[in-house]
């Protein structure tokens, strides 16, 4: 609350509103709406702990640690395979509990990604095969489509060439036309 009346401060000390339901404060004379409901209500929330933690790991990698989402794949699949493995018995069968925690760690980055309700809150970032750099997009004004490098520009380290890996992948139209 304190923080709210740094952020919005008013001349007059009025009584304070703080709607969680909303998610919005209202101060004399000045309301301020802003939605937190996303960090409160989400879906991971009704996996296991277990699929829970998996799913958090990816998160760490591709959103802090900055991964691309193919090795943020890499990292769930090598999770379930562990998982697998490590409940496994001797005759190599899993009881039900272990199936489900299993079948609830998704394959890809992007559905733990709507899973913890950070899809549409996060940038995608080109990054290169080659070299791991990562290209932020920029956007026209107005428009939400990305633009990414074509190519990377990176020096991987001093006096080396640029690195001039192609960043996008080719996408072959029906007319034969080529786009990126
Ligand atoms: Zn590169």
């Amino acid at each position: 609350m304190q923080e709210l009346r740094t952020t919005y401060p008013t001349t007059i000390d009025g009584p304070v509103i703080y709607d969680t339901s909303m998610c919005s404060s209202l101060f004399t004379g000045h309301i301020a709406n802003f939605s937190t409901a996303h960090h409160f209500e989400i879906p991971v929330d009704h996996h296991s702990p277990v699929a829970q933690l998996t799913m958090f790991v990816a998160v760490v990698c591709t959103v802090i640690m900055g991964l691309s989402r193919q090795m943020g794949n890499l990292v769930l699949n090598l999770f379930s395979l562990t998982l697998r493995w490590a409940f496994k018995d001797s005759q190599g069968n899993l009881t039900e509990r272990q199936s489900s925690i299993l079948k609830q760690i998704p394959a890809t980055v992007e559905t733990v990604l709507s899973k913890f309700n950070l899809d549409g809150k996060t940038t995608v970032f080109a990054t290169c095969p080659e070299c791991h750099c990562t290209y932020a997009p920029s956007f026209q004004l107005g428009s939400d489509v990305p633009f990414y490098s074509t190519t990377c520009s990176n020096q991987p380290y001093p006096d080396a060439d640029i690195c001039g890996a192609s960043l996008l992948d080719k996408v072959l139209a029906d007319d034969g036309s080529v786009s990126f």
